[in-house]
């Protein structure tokens, strides 16, 4: 299920995906993440918008993969500083409210698709 509303920050028109589930929505617009529990989406942070490279996926794309029905509702990037390098990488996060979460990770146009693991796992 998904909810429209203007954002409280900006105004901007939003969509609530995975309603029900989500904790929190970024506006794309502002920066503003507000919450998504809250029936007035109050706002719980502000990011000023960092415009990077256009995303391989939108929010809202749906698509069949692996014989899934998924839909992208977030997305991120992530680095990590190794031996002086810097390391670069896009996290989107698919859903589908009867299969759940899945990760579609993409480096350098290589794509990695993870499920998260539903048991603990051990140390040693
Ligand atoms: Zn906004």
């Amino acid at each position: 299920m998904s909810a429209r509303f203007d954002c409280t920050s900006c105004g901007a028109p939003l969509v609530l995906r995975a309603e029900g589930v989500s904790d929190s929505l970024a506006c794309e617009h502002c920066g503003a993440v507000l919450d998504a529990r809250d029936p007035r989406h109050q706002i719980l942070a502000r990011y000023r918008a960092k415009l990077g490279r256009a995303p391989w996926l939108p929010i809202g794309a749906r698509g069949t993969l692996r014989g899934e029905k998924l839909e992208v509702i977030g997305r991120q990037t992530r680095a990590v500083r190794y031996s002086g390098v810097i390391y670069q990488w896009n996290e989107y996060l698919l859903w589908n409210p009867y299969k759940g979460f899945r990760w579609l990770v993409e480096s350098n146009g290589h794509w990695n698709l993870l499920k998260t693991v539903e048991t603990k796992v051990k140390e040693r």
